[in-house]
């Protein structure tokens, strides 16, 4: 259940302070202490797991439930005018902490937060190939 080693167990069991905004008997939401934009959180299950891969299906649904819900409480309490919700798995796709989160970024006109990516042309017959291996 609980990593020794692992800083958001730490804080989802209150041993390491944080800023918490919403808090229930499975999840914690903090701030982040690097926010890409005013209000940027963190939904922390307190069960550990790596990440989505490892998360049970009940809790990356119940997450996933709370993550709308924080988000229409949050953009009505700081009037955003746009919402991103991005959730990281491995350090390819850009985890730093190995514990699963979603991040909650409330987006202003004119904010300089980033979340995005590069485009690039796909022709159909690649988009298709690309379909085929997913689907299996
Ligand atoms: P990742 O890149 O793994 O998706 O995101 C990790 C996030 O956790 C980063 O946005 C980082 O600022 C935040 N973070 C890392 N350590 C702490 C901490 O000790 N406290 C808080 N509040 N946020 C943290
Ligand atoms: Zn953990």
């Amino acid at each position: 259940m609980k990593d020794n080693n692992c800083i958001f167990c730490k804080i989802a069991q209150g041993e390491v302070p944080s800023v918490v905004i919403y808090e229930d008997d499975k999840f914690k939401v903090i701030l982040d202490m690097g926010p890409a934009a005013k209000g940027h959180a963190l939904i922390l299950p307190k069960e550990h797991a790596k990440n989505i891969y490892e998360l049970s299906e009940e809790t990356t649904a119940e997450a996933f439930v709370l993550a709308k819900k924080m988000a229409e409480k949050m953009t009505k309490a700081l009037s955003c005018d746009g919402f991103n919700i991005v959730q990281n798995n491995e350090p390819a796709a850009g985890q730093t902490v190995f514990h699963f989160h979603i991040h909650l970024i409330p987006r202003f006109e004119g904010d300089d937060a980033k979340v995005g990516w590069n485009t690039h042309e796909i022709t159909k017959e690649e988009m298709e190939a690309i379909a085929e291996q997913i689907k299996g």
